[in-house]
């Protein structure tokens, strides 16, 4: 998918009012600061613009400028589908395929906006009227840095945007070490720096917040539950929803544990299997270099993502569905 040009799409912008910004189920750091960094962006335009995301998100993304105004479509339906209707411009950030957004997605389809797509994964759906598509960019983030710049809006970058950029950047890029960091994230990551806002202080709302039981279930998984397929390099956890329970599991909780095992000298691949309260188990996968698990999940478990990070559902048991990943583990390979 082409870029679109800047130019031509700064007059796109310029008809449009009503604005709805939306993301993808279970939203993340890349997903929220993408959708508020262009949210405050485009209010500083004197736009009405509102973000939508399909279901909740969680608790340490709560102070990012804009938080207030976000609307949960899985709580309030007749306030999007209203929304969405008014809408003359729909942005979709960090997905690109109307099934990572559910039944938001189906409002998605019927509407008489046009839909501007920015992402970074793999493989995108043909909706969208706009693209600004990158499979190279770290994050959704970096490519919202680059459309405002794009737009001619980079003095408009201001502390409360640069936050918000910075936290999808620092979160997609595991703290700046994924393979996908290239030049242009730290250029970008400079001129943010340069508004005053604190990378620090960022780290700090994201990483250092967790619950008691929340570090308690890492230790958990890491004691009890993580294993490792016999002559593979691939490791894995399995979390049943009592033991999420037993932990007080509040959203967000596992972020990040998948990639515990890569510590363990020689291991590739790494998963993460959960009984999630939504009815299915949900799954993320890991990856070094070119074991590709974007089309792993996408042929397996009803997923996509990245080469390197991808995520997937599975209406098996969790048993079931552990058993058919390490059969399956080999093809990896
Ligand atoms: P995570 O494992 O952190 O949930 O997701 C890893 C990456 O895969 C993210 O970029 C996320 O957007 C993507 N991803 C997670 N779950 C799914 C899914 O069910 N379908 C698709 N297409 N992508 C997913
Ligand atoms: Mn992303």
């Amino acid at each position: 998918m082409q870029k679109h040009s800047y130019p031509k799409f700064k007059n796109v912008l310029k008809k449009a009012t009503n604005i709805v910004i939306t993301t993808h189920w279970s939203p993340d750091g890349d997903a929220m600061g993408s959708s508020l960094a262009l949210y405050n962006y485009l209010v500083q335009l004197g736009k009405k613009v509102k973000v939508v995301v399909p279901n909740a998100y969680p608790e340490f993304l709560d102070w990012l400028p804009g938080n207030k105004q976000v609307i949960i479509h899985q709580k309030n339906e007749a306030k999007v589908e209203k929304l969405i209707n008014a809408a003359d411009l729909i942005f979709t950030l960090d997905f690109n395929s109307l099934k990572r957004i559910e039944k938001l997605g189906d409002l998605l389809q019927i509407a008489k906006a046009p839909i501007v797509m920015v992402d970074h994964h793999q493989m995108p759906e043909a909706y969208a009227t706009y693209y600004f598509h990158d499979v190279k960019a770290c994050s959704t983030c970096e490519l919202i840095f680059d459309l405002i710049v794009g737009l001619g809006g980079k003095k408009l970058i201001d502390k409360k945007i640069a936050a918000c950029l910075y936290t999808g950047i620092m979160t997609d890029t595991g703290s700046f070490r994924y393979p996908s960091v290239t030049a242009n994230t730290h250029l970008v990551v400079s001129e943010l720096l340069k508004t005053g806002m604190i990378p620090s202080d960022i780290h700090s709302a994201i990483y250092d917040t967790y619950s008691y039981e929340r570090l308690k279930l890492l230790g958990y998984l890491l004691s009890e539950k993580m294993a490792v397929i016999i002559n593979m390099p691939v490791a894995y956890f399995s979390v049943t929803e009592d033991e999420l329970k037993r932990f007080n599991y509040q959203k967000g909780d596992t972020e990040g544990i998948v990639n515990y095992p890569f510590s363990i000298k020689g291991i590739k691949v790494c998963a993460l299997f959960m009984e999630s309260p939504d009815g299915y188990i949900k799954i993320s996968f890991r990856s070094k270099g070119k074991i590709d698990v974007n089309k792993f999940a996408r042929e397996h478990f009803s997923g996509g993502g990245h080469v390197n990070a991808a995520g997937g559902k599975s209406d098996l048991s969790l048993e079931e569905t552990v058993n058919k990943f390490t059969a399956l583990a080999k093809t990896l390979f």
